[in-house]
């Protein structure tokens, strides 16, 4: 069965990492027969310069049309004064919007090598594995009204509109449910409905959606501002949590950074299944942005794009032990000591993107 996947590396550090999951990708064809059929677009400031647009609309079917996008990163000071509409991250939002893609999630996996080296203490974060599922398409970021307004009188008044209706919860909190069993069969849900009316209406949909269809997962509610305290006190307590746009935002940035450097976090972005096959649409991505800090300097870190390619043998092939395989490669060379320059530590040897890229293949190869 062949398995499409559509390549967008996108600016910056975006196609130096995607070189590394290419061959990753090769490996896995030629030798173990995976099937993956790719093709590869622009997006950003490269589909810019080529077509004047942020993503083409002929690449925007191709990753219609793709069993997975896998998106390297988008900008860079080149494209600052391109007009909004087509500035690089427009390639983005439009994926997002035209794939519908409603949840993302974003773990947070403390590699053991690397707990020493987390702005928290060791026993803290060492063996964390958590994750964030976060409503991607609704809230407070696409609410209307959302206005500024002239008073008349030396004052504006700013609006933004959080608005969630029942289904959006429902579908979002069905993924969290969905994840939490493939997993330790735990769901946190984080609103504030005790000063927000959306929160009073999430913490029922999450609770109904539980009764009526998981209720052989744990679930828990948090108010969101503890849930923040919570993770940065004791994430350990956390398997799955699931939370709105705006909250989702932020807590699963102050999660991911319990774990170390931008260069380290994945994160995948899926659709409703497809009625027919059951496929979902789904994105995965590094979190990091497209770095022309260290562009073009081979000092890019490719674990995040690697740990994106993993997610998405996991979640859009069921590629179980093959995904869990790339992660243990990337644990046993962070064991050996090998870094980049961003997650560089005393006694650790320096490496490149390529060396670092070569080293989890080395190990992956052993290893099968
Ligand atoms: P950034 O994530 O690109 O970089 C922040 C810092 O982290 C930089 O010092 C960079 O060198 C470092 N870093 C990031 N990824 C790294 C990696 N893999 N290895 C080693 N170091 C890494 O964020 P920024 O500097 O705020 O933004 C740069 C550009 O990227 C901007 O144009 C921004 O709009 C864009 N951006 C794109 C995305 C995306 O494509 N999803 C996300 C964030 C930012």
């Amino acid at each position: 069965m062949t398995k499409s996947l559509f390549l967008l590396p996108g600016d910056g550090i975006g196609p130096e990492t995607m070189t590394e999951v290419r061959k990753l990708i090769d490996w896995m064809n030629q030798e173990k027969g995976a099937g993956f059929v790719l093709d590869e677009g622009l997006v950003g400031g490269s589909a810019h310069d080529a077509h004047g647009k942020a993503i083409s609309d002929d690449d925007m079917a191709k990753a219609l049309g793709a069993d997975a996008v896998l998106f390297g990163a988008v900008g860079g000071p080149k494209w600052d004064d391109v007009p909004y509409d087509v500035r690089p991250e427009a390639g983005l939002l439009r994926l997002r919007k035209e794939m519908e893609l409603f949840a993302n999630l974003r773990p947070a996996i403390c590699y053991p090598a690397l707990a020493a080296s987390s702005s928290l203490k060791q026993d803290v974060v060492e063996g964390l594995d958590i994750l964030i599922v976060r409503e991607l398409t609704g809230g407070v970021y696409f609410g209307e009204p959302k206005t500024i307004t002239d008073l008349g009188n030396g004052q504006k008044r700013a609006v933004d509109t959080q608005v969630y209706d029942t289904y959006e919860i429902e579908r979002i909190s069905g993924v969290a449910f969905e994840l939490a069993r493939t997993r330790n069969n735990k769901v946190c849900s984080m609103e504030k409905r005790n000063v927000m009316k959306t929160g009073v209406l999430w913490n029922e949909v999450v609770s109904a959606t539980h009764k009526e269809k998981y209720s052989d997962v744990e679930l828990t509610h948090m108010l969101a501002d503890a849930g923040g305290m919570q993770l940065v006190r004791w994430p350990k307590q956390f398997d799955v949590i699931v939370t709105d746009n705006l909250f989702g935002d932020m807590l699963s940035d102050v999660a991911a950074m319990l774990t170390g450097s931008l260069g380290m976090l994945p994160s995948a972005s899926l659709g409703a299944p497809d009625p027919k096959s059951g496929k979902r649409k789904a994105l995965y991505e590094p979190v990091h942005g497209s770095a022309p800090d260290i562009a073009g300097s081979g000092k890019a870190n490719p674990i995040a794009m690697i740990a994106s390619f993993a997610m998405c043998l996991r979640y859009s092939f069921n590629m179980i032990e093959e995904a869990a395989a790339i992660d243990a490669a990337v644990a046993s060379v962070l064991e050996q000591g090998l870094r980049t320059g961003d997650i560089m530590a005393d006694g650790c040897t320096e490496v490149g993107t390529g060396e670092m890229g070569d080293a989890i293949l080395y190990q992956l190869r052993k290893s099968a």
